[in-house]
């Protein structure tokens, strides 16, 4: 996978392919694997030699991943794990893969370094717009800082599951 600096990134919007939770393994924290144990049981977890993580199906995707009319839904929207919320982009405060000019971004006085992985089909590639800046990179930002939960910008808007916004993936 290749890690793209946020300038080269013009706007990001989740598509709701499913790719990502078919391909990867989500890693838990220990809180959020006690939630899912509670809630769904210790079964629909893997521990592996020091990190926990979300079972898997056999075709490789994840347990919660479902499938409604050429859409793919997370299950467990209403109690996703942090790692899920911030894919595709990853908020560093080192530059890890390189870039630092482009991959810069400055909240509230922190010198942050954000890259996308471009495995996601929901980036578009060009000069970043204002929202994606301010708006979407700003809630990855505080999610990755834990200075706030919900997800407006970070996650798939479909409208007509609007009602059913917790099944989102
Ligand atoms: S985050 Fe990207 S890869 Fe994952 S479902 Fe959305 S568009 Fe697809
Ligand atoms: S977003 Fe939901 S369905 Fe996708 S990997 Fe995470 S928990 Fe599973």
């Amino acid at each position: 996978m290749l890690f793209v600096p946020w300038r080269y990134i013009a706007d990001w919007k989740c598509i709701a392919c499913g790719n990502c939770c078919k391909s990867y393994s989500v890693v838990l924290s220990f809180p959020e694997w006690l939630k899912i144990v509670k809630n769904y049981g210790v079964d629909k977890t893997v521990s592996g030699l020091d990190k926990l993580f979300i079972k898997r199906r056999n075709d490789g995707s994840c347990f919660f991943l479902s499938h409604l009319s050429n859409t793919y839904l997370c299950g467990l929207q209403h109690m996703k794990p942090k790692a899920c919320k911030l894919w595709p982009f990853k908020v560093l405060s080192k530059p890890k893969f390189g870039y630092a000019n482009e991959a810069v971004y400055y909240y509230s006085g922190d010198k942050l370094f954000i890259y996308a992985d471009s495995t996601c089909s929901g980036l578009r590639y060009g000069n970043p717009t204002r929202e994606f800046t301010n708006y979407t990179l700003k809630e990855f930002v505080e999610i990755a800082l834990e200075r706030r939960n919900d997800q407006f910008k970070t996650t798939a808007n479909i409208g007509f599951l609007q009602p059913y916004a917790r099944f989102r993936i």
